[in-house]
């Protein structure tokens, strides 16, 4: 089966047992036990494992070409739960301008209990192998980043993390599996924030992680329920219902974001523009290389700084100010103030998010809308 066929027919939809289309939701805590040690299709309680949740997670496993799947709550139980795959005393190399949240998780929770973290533009393989020690044992990317869309080279940082025998894990909730396959690259665990494309409709969060091997699969599925980590059915149903569009709202929001990227680029209260699809973006090539297509983020630099942003934000009509992307309504956000807030200024100016800067999140209404908004918002 191809990607739009996965995305539909994974996990044994339609379901067999009344023929419903839509994969049903097993809203139940636990199940019947035919007789001792007996259970119907390995299922005695949704904390460990639940038919709708298996649906998800096999067909995020296979849209992704890994060995398994598995359903987090949100994106961030899905990290949490692989960042306990370490233990005190290990050290992990992060990318430096990775989520907010997963920065404030590494460094505000998982540091006390005794990780070490180093946080770095992998952008060079000289400067990824000098910031390995001898109890690295992860190396965590983001590639397009967030909010500046900056691209990492998957095979550079994999071939290091082969050499010094690491795990890598990716965050791919950016591109999603339909423009980007990080295990094709030899990556380890990619992990997701289900809430953003793959749901892709704003009214769920959810998470995944999609495994490459027997032993990662067996210790990711024992802590998502020792720690409680996983998702409900019903979340479960509205991702795996968000799934099925996926193929064709990300080829939509890519048409949208290259139009809305080329409007901005020529705007003169614009002073720079982030969108991994123009020639000027300096991690064009490498995008073009390891990704399908360029995705429907687009960030821009501001000429006025905070106070054009100010007049911005005020002005705008159908984007929205709100933080979370891709969903079919588009939204601004100010990373600065709002999904970055959590890192440390001198953090946030060392990796390029100055308070000029706005993150579109472009979404699938008429493109002609999008720009007339856009135009009358940036009009001083
Ligand atoms: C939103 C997001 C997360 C966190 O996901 P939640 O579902 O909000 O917990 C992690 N990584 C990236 C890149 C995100 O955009």
């Amino acid at each position: 089966m191809r990607f739009e066929t996965i995305a539909i027919h994974a996990g044994g939809r339609p379901e067999k047992t009344y023929g419903a289309v839509s994969y049903p939701i097993y809203q139940t805590s636990t199940f019947v036990f035919d007789d001792l040690g007996k259970t119907r299709g390995g299922f005695d309680y949704t904390r460990t494992a639940n038919p709708t949740r298996k649906v998800l997670e096999d067909t995020i496993a296979q849209l992704e070409g890994g060995k398994a799947g598995f359903a987090f709550a949100t994106g961030m139980a899905a990290e949490t739960t692989v960042i306990h795959l370490l233990k005190a005393g290990d050290h992990i190399i992060s990318g430096d301008d990775v989520y907010g949240g997963t920065y404030r998780l590494f460094q505000k929770v998982m540091s006390d209990f005794g990780l070490e973290f180093t946080f770095l533009r992998m952008d060079s393989r000289k400067k990824l192998e000098a910031a390995v020690r001898p109890n690295t044992r992860m190396l965590w990317l983001e590639s397009p980043s967030n909010p500046l869309l900056n691209i990492t080279d998957i095979e550079m940082v994999v071939a290091v993390a082969r050499q010094h025998k690491l795990l890598t894990v990716m965050d791919n909730t950016f591109a999603t599996p339909y423009l980007l396959r990080p295990i094709e690259y030899g990556v380890d665990l990619v992990v997701h924030s289900t809430t953003k494309y793959l749901n892709g409709h704003c009214d769920v969060l959810g998470g995944a992680v999609v495994t490459t091997t027997d032993d990662l699969s067996e210790r990711v599925q024992f802590r998502l329920n020792a720690m409680g980590t996983g998702a409900s059915p019903f979340d479960c149903w509205l991702v795996l219902r968000g799934i099925e569009t996926l193929p064709v709202r990300m080829r939509e929001h890519q048409v949208n974001a290259a139009a809305v990227a080329d409007f901005l680029v020529k705007h003169p209260a614009v002073k720079k523009v982030f969108y991994p699809g123009l020639k000027s973006h300096p991690g064009h090539e490498i995008a073009k290389r390891q990704m399908k297509g360029f995705g429907g983020m687009v960030t821009f630099e501001l000429n006025g700084g905070l106070e054009a942003v100010k007049g911005f934000v005020r002005k705008i009509k159908i984007f929205s100010l709100a933080e979370s992307l891709g969903g079919p309504f588009s939204l601004a956000e100010h990373p600065a103030t709002m999904s970055h807030a959590s890192m440390p200024a001198e953090h946030r100016e060392k990796a390029g998010i100055t308070d000029g800067l706005i993150r579109l999140s472009v979404g699938l209404e008429n493109i002609d809308d999008l720009i007339d908004d856009l135009r009358q918002a940036l009009e001083t």
